[in-house]
């Protein structure tokens, strides 16, 4: 088929009369089906059923250090806890605190702790003019929530394959002592499925901010989200790099087990230098007497160790495999040559990153909605919802089931069509 682009107006005329024939026949159909966000389906949630019968009421519920779970105490995670995320995170036990059920709460309490009291005796946030994150784009909509909700200015830094712009991410951090921070999502990335390569994770490390308490908030929410197995990115470990750089305090590397065992019910960790973790711990003994050690021990009775972990996964990727494989099909077999539209295929995460024509992705959305197909919001995957080219829009294939998003993905495409189509004509 010919390129859109390339149609004259007669052409472009004769093709939306059919699509939208094809668009009232969906709308017809009414479906109701959700590719809006990045949960696991409830065949990926029966994977860890097993976790709720390993701690039996008979049992010993002591973690090895002889503490009773079941009552307060241990502050920052039992230590076999921390050992299994200490693994996952490729980092030192040492250099880890377990919390509680979410690692975007652990973000949030971070930049509410910077804001109130600073970052390791530096000058509270709030006490500032000027506080300014960076934001790689497209990105996540709820990194990008947290420092609209504090009043933090944030600065678009464009994506590319191998990570954020570090022209302009050196350029930035060293010249304005207002630049508090960065959003990352360095492994199979929120929404692109991009891993930073290893020259990027080397310039992070050596970056020369002017602020003391410039910190990169490195959220490694898919280190070991992989699709497959024999083809899986790698990404170099942020921690030992920022040391050997001589720049230990610069980064607080997130992770939680969300998509691994029970989104909201997992376990998040965060790893750091041992300064940096004092500083959270000074902010963390006010605000808890201990976060939930049975679930901390139900995570590691079920996981055990890292080749447990992974071998969880590997089922993880058998039912999300067929999910990306159907929409990658769909879109090359359906968009592919047309020049309307372009789109990434990630090896892992949980996430496909589609490119409209500029302006067109709030009207796909919008149209998906009447077809009965809910999308991300056009303009979520950018700081403030404003996407300037107004043409990113994230797919997310985990949740429906296949049959239903065999369905949900041909809506998209039309609407894709459609859409692209009016733009010509207008
Ligand atoms: N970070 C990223 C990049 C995510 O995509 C998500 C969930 O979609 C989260 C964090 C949420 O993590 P948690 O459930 O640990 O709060």
């Amino acid at each position: 088929m010919k390129k859109y682009t390339e149609m004259n107006k007669e052409e472009l005329q004769a093709l939306k009369k059919e699509l939208d024939a094809q668009f009232a026949e969906v709308k017809a159909q009414g479906l109701a089906l959700d590719m809006s966000r990045g949960k696991p389906s409830a065949a990926q949630l029966d994977l860890s059923m097993e976790m709720m019968d390993v701690l039996g009421s008979g049992d010993d519920l002591k973690c090895e250090t002889g503490v009773d779970c079941r009552n307060y105490g241990v502050i920052d995670g039992i230590p076999e806890a921390k050992r299994l995320l200490g693994e996952m995170s490729e980092v030192d036990p040492d250099h880890i605190i377990i919390y509680g059920n979410s690692s975007l709460n652990v973000m949030f309490d971070s930049i509410a702790r910077s804001m109130t009291h600073g970052v390791m005796g530096n000058t509270p946030w709030c006490k500032l003019d000027e506080v300014k994150f960076l934001c790689p784009v497209p990105g996540y909509d709820r990194h990008f929530k947290i420092t609209e909700f504090f009043g933090i200015q944030m600065i678009n830094v464009p994506m590319t394959p191998q990570g954020p712009d570090m022209d302009m991410v050196e350029e930035l951090v060293s010249k304005d002592a207002s630049i508090k921070g960065i959003w990352c999502v360095p492994k199979y990335s929120n929404p692109q499925g991009y891993t930073y390569s290893k020259k990027t994770v080397e310039r992070f490390a050596r970056l020369k901010p002017a602020a003391p308490d410039f910190r990169i908030y490195w959220d490694n929410a898919y280190s070991i989200h992989h699709l497959y197995d024999d083809n899986q990115d790698f990404l170099v470990e942020i921690l030992a790099e920022c040391a050997k750089a001589g720049n230990p305090d610069l980064v607080y590397k997130f992770t939680s087990t969300s998509k691994v065992s029970f989104p909201g019910s997992g376990i998040a960790a965060v790893a750091a230098s041992k300064a940096n973790l004092d500083d959270f711990r000074t902010y963390m003994q006010i605000q808890t007497i201990g976060h939930d050690k049975l679930n901390q021990l139900r995570h590691v009775k079920f996981f055990k160790d890292l080749d447990g972990l992974r071998a969880h996964m590997r089922k993880h990727a058998a039912l999300l495999r067929p999910k990306f494989e159907l929409v990658l099909d769909t879109l090359e077999k359906e968009l592919g040559g047309l020049g309307i539209g372009q789109w990434t295929s990630p090896h892992g995460g949980y996430f496909i990153s589609f490119d409209s024509l500029d302006g067109c992705a709030k009207a796909i959305v919008a149209k998906a909605k009447e077809a009965g197909v809910v999308l991300t919001g056009a303009g979520a995957t950018y700081p403030y919802g404003k996407d300037p080219k107004d043409s990113n829009i994230r797919i997310a294939p985990s949740f429906p089931t296949l049959e239903d998003l065999e369905k949900a993905a041909q809506v998209f495409v039309l609407c894709v069509k459609l859409a692209s189509v009016e733009k010509l004509l207008a």
